[in-house]
């Protein structure tokens, strides 16, 4: 229940910072496409502002020379600028004096003066830049102000102005289209951060779970030898005046219990370390055939004593690179469980050789071999097919879960498969 809570909070936490993420992505993407969009639009408007200005103020001064306020509104320089079809049909040219009035009020026109400027007043904030402007509140225009000279080298100022309704509205459209697309953003940037937060807690609950689980057989493991052990002492000290030799049977139980915690502690720090990859493995050229025949030599007297038959074959007169503690530990847990789980008269065969540029080793036996169904379970931690057997075995299901670490430790890989007719055969592939 309380990992529950733990769990949901952990994915509300990644839900929103997935969100967080995938709006910060979105608003910056819309930001960036928006101002592109409307720089291109304005931009073909603003050169022809500018260099409409140039040809005024720079290339020919004196044709472009203003009248006086009661001289001719129309000088000829500027028509013939028209005429030569040089400015934009949309442009307005408006002439200001410096007291604000309009100089040029026939040759803008006198429908447009009468129904929009006659109100507009000259705004001198933003003189030589190009700014946005609204006329009666509702038409768009971009324009420049600059000063000039009119023919009497009074100062008056030139507006030039350019409608750009069209431009406007498709920047409100478009500006609409994006409103509308964030907000389906937005609800498709829950749902999916709400899914990829749930596939991102998948693995931590599993492997959360599998610590729990690992914690759990663990104590339970602990506290059963425990438990003999405390029993067998506080069932001697009942007895204080017997000799030892008449509770033989309670301490050498009592040892055996022990050494079996001692297993299956320094087990669990060997896992315990491979999960924290604390471990390093500390590679050394080793002559495999000599290695493994050195290994068996002790199994193979083991066996014979055990009325078991014991056959080794080498045939891998090659060094490889290895850890040598760990790749004995590794042959020894294999060894080890083809004595468990064999009986008299069954064979243990020990063989190594080359397979596809890799080093094989391959440990068989005769013995009760494994059920069809838990073969995929062998290398889970504390996995026995047989508690009540194992026990008696002194196995705990520890051993395949650190051969597998090893191996993977060696970039190798370990496989188990039935053998004919009974038994089971472990097979290690290492890289030379
Ligand atoms: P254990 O210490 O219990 O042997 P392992 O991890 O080494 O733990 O093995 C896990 C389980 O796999 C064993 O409990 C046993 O059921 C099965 N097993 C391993 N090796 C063999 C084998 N050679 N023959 C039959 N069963 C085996």
């Amino acid at each position: 229940m309380f990992n529950r809570l733990i769990f949901k909070k952990q994915q509300l936490t990644f839900m929103f910072l997935n969100l967080i993420a995938f709006t910060v992505i979105f608003t910056i993407f819309s930001i960036i496409i928006f101002s592109q969009v409307q720089n291109t639009l304005f931009s073909k408007t603003d050169e022809e502002l500018l260099s409409f200005k140039e040809r005024l103020t720079g290339n020919n001064p004196e044709s472009l020379r203003l009248p006086p306020k009661e001289g001719n509104l129309n000088p000829p320089a500027r028509t013939d600028e028209r005429q030569k079809g040089m400015l934009n049909p949309r442009m307005i040219v408006i002439h200001w004096d410096g007291s604000g009035n309009i100089l040029n009020e026939d040759e803008i026109g006198t429908l447009f003066y009468e129904n929009y400027l006659e109100s507009y007043t000259l705004d001198k904030t933003n003189l030589n830049e190009i700014t946005m402007t609204k006329i009666s509140d509702l038409y768009h225009f971009r324009y420049i102000l600059f000063e000039d000279q009119n023919d009497q080298d009074q100062t008056v100022f030139t507006q030039l102005m350019v409608n750009v309704d069209a431009e406007q509205t498709i920047i409100a459209n478009f500006e609409k289209l994006i409103i509308i697309c964030s907000v389906i953003f937005i609800v498709l940037s829950i749902s999916a951060s709400f899914i990829l937060s749930r596939k991102m807690m998948k693995p931590i609950i599993h492997s959360w779970n599998k610590q729990a689980e690992f914690v759990e057989n663990a104590s339970h493991e602990l506290r059963t030898p425990l438990t003999i052990i405390q029993n067998k002492l506080e069932l001697l000290l009942t007895v204080p005046q017997e000799r030892i030799a008449d509770r033989f049977e309670n301490i050498a139980l009592s040892l055996s219990e022990t050494r079996r915690l001692s297993k299956l502690t320094s087990d669990l720090l060997t896992l315990a370390r491979a999960d924290s990859a604390e471990t390093q493995i500390i590679k050394q050229s080793i002559h495999l055939d000599s290695f493994i025949e050195n290994i068996c030599a002790p199994y193979q007297e083991i066996a014979e004593s055990q009325e078991k038959h014991f056959t080794l074959s080498c045939q891998s007169p090659f060094t490889i690179e290895a850890d040598e503690t760990r790749l004995h530990q590794l042959v020894v847990i294999l060894l080890d469980n083809a004595l468990k789980y064999t009986g008299e008269n069954d064979r243990i065969s020990v063989k190594t050789y080359t397979e596809d540029l890799k080093a094989v080793i391959e440990v068989s036996d005769t013995g009760i071999g494994i059920r069809d169904e838990n073969i995929g379970h062998v290398f889970d931690r504390f996995y026995r097919e047989d508690k009540a057997r194992t026990r008696e075995t002194g196995g705990m299901g520890l051993g395949l879960s650190i051969a597998q670490w090893i191996v993977s430790m060696h970039d190798g890989t370990i496989q188990v498969k039935k053998n004919q007719p009974a038994g089971s055969i472990f097979i290690v592939k290492l890289p030379k």
